[in-house]
């Protein structure tokens, strides 16, 4: 009889062999990174960090964040067209977060000025973790919605052959045959695709944004990819190159070294680093300008802030989006976890006074994207008791979600193989184009599942923390 995997795990001999088979498979299936050391070069790279065996995720939950994510499109893309409702929920944090007000002065900007595109082009992804209820069960909660720059829609394709594979030299032919297909970076195409399609213009390109340092280039170049299978050519430049050789004309047509862009892809410009001067603000707000489909542009960019989640929870907030779809908003407002505002006033007080009673129920996040930035248990108090003045509302308080932990072996370079206490977090791609008022796309198009050692309260792939994985539903 087939070996459980747990049993396998135990096998510290057969986990090596494992472990080795698993590396070459994920070389083999593009699973893989820059380094550290030339995080620039393509000349030696090594494989993705990823667990060596797939995660058990319950198939009801799994299939409930797929079931919502076109509503989640929906959502993000209605509260990109109201002005009002984002002035209002962001007016507290741009006050003191720099980086939001300064995305904030671009989104102003350009509704003074009018918007020059009529399509709208979103990418996004959903992140969840299933949070233990007592009964033994889980329940699905919304960590955040990323709105832009969402990455391993690519590498996930690969990790699904490499878990495949691996099951079945372990002996785990019919857990290997379950692993689902999934190929998101296709589905982004897909979406690029047909808003270059609307842009009307055969010869136009696809930007990519790129920062000029990149270890996760091989995700982006799955994308390119699966574009260049449907015949769209993409050409990646930075903020710089934007900056020097990029011009609109009079129609606010963009164009760089002599092509016109159709689309601008962001894989950059999400966090205030990658801003490196008044220079790269200026080439984002040129950019936004500019008639081609930006993918966020600047409204759906904000939509995406910590600070609009925490809104969303509030009471009545969601049904002014789906006024007549209760189902809608039921299914959505499943999804969150309890979300509380750190504003001045009442409200804001009693939020600190919750979370200096009980800090580890909570977790404090600042508007900031990427991983290391959120701040747990003690620090909570530290940081909300010695914030001046309005300084606590650049922060939003949230419910702590406890996933249940299980077992599994971390493959990373240079690490040692041992089994590790793991939390799993499963993300779901959005995509959709709107022409005018049209809807003229929206679908899930792939997942995505995580998973870190429970030592490490925050952090996704990309910091080092989280590793690529597959789920193996039941
Ligand atoms: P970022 O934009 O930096 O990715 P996230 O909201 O995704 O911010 O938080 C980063 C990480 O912190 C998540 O991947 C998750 O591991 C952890 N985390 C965030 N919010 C919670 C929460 N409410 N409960 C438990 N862990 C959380
Ligand atoms: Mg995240």
């Amino acid at each position: 009889m087939a070996q459980d995997i747990r049993d396998i795990m135990k096998d510290t001999a057969v986990v090596a062999d494992l472990a080795k088979t698993a590396k070459d498979a994920a070389l083999l299936n593009g699973v893989l990174m820059r380094t550290k050391e030339a995080p620039n070069s393509s000349e030696l790279v090594t494989y993705a960090p990823f667990t060596l065996f797939p995660t058990p995720v319950p198939k009801a939950v799994f299939q409930q964040a797929l079931d919502v994510q076109t509503h989640y499109n929906s959502l993000v893309d209605k509260i990109s067209q109201n002005a009002d409702f984002l002035q209002e929920a962001l007016a507290s944090t741009v006050e003191v977060d720099d980086f939001t007000s300064r995305l904030f002065k671009i989104h102003k900007q350009i509704l003074k000025e009018g918007s020059s595109q009529s399509v709208v082009l979103g990418l996004n992804r959903s992140d969840y973790m299933l949070d233990q209820k007592e009964d033994g069960s889980s329940a699905l909660k919304q960590i955040e919605i990323n709105t832009i720059s969402a990455s391993f829609g690519g590498l996930s394709a690969g990790i699904v052959c490499v878990h495949k594979h691996i099951l079945k030299v372990a002996g785990r032919l019919e857990d290997s045959m379950a692993i689902l297909d999934n190929n998101p970076a296709a589905g982004l195409a897909r979406a690029i695709a047909k808003a270059k399609e609307l842009y009307r213009s055969v010869r136009a390109v696809v930007l990519i944004l790129v920062s000029d340092t990149e270890r996760n280039i091989y995700d982006q170049r799955c994308v390119e990819m699966e574009l260049m299978k449907l015949n769209i050519f993409t050409i990646q430049r930075t903020f710089e190159d934007v900056h020097a050789r990029g011009s609109l004309d009079k129609e606010k047509r963009l164009f760089i070294d002599g092509m016109e862009v159709a689309v601008v892809y962001y894989r950059n410009g999400y966090v205030p680093q990658q801003y490196k001067s008044q220079q790269d603000w200026d080439t984002r707000l040129m950019l936004e300008r500019s008639s081609a489909i930006k993918c966020p542009d600047i409204a759906t960019h904000l939509t995406g802030t910590k600070k609009v989640q925490q809104v969303l929870a509030q009471p009545g907030v969601l049904e002014r989006f789906f006024p007549n779809e209760l189902q809608v908003v039921e299914q959505i407002r499943a999804t969150f976890a309890g979300l509380y505002t750190l504003d001045m006033g009442l409200e804001g007080d009693k939020t600190v006074a919750m979370a200096l009673q009980d800090p580890e129920r909570y977790v404090l996040k600042p508007q900031r994207e990427g991983g290391g930035n959120n701040i747990y248990g003690s620090e909570i108090c530290k940081v909300l008791q010695e914030a001046k003045g309005s300084d606590r509302t650049m922060y939003i308080l949230m419910d702590k979600i406890k996933p249940t932990p299980s077992h599994n072996y971390l493959l990373r370079r240079d690490s040692p193989l041992t089994i590790s206490n793991c939390l799993s977090e499963l993300g779901v791609f959005g995509a959709y184009v709107r022409q005018g008022t049209e809807m003229v796309m929206n679908e899930q198009v792939g997942h995505l599942l995580r998973t870190k050692s429970s030592v490490h309260a925050d952090g996704g792939v990309a910091a080092g923390v989280a590793v690529l994985d597959n789920p193996l539903l039941y």
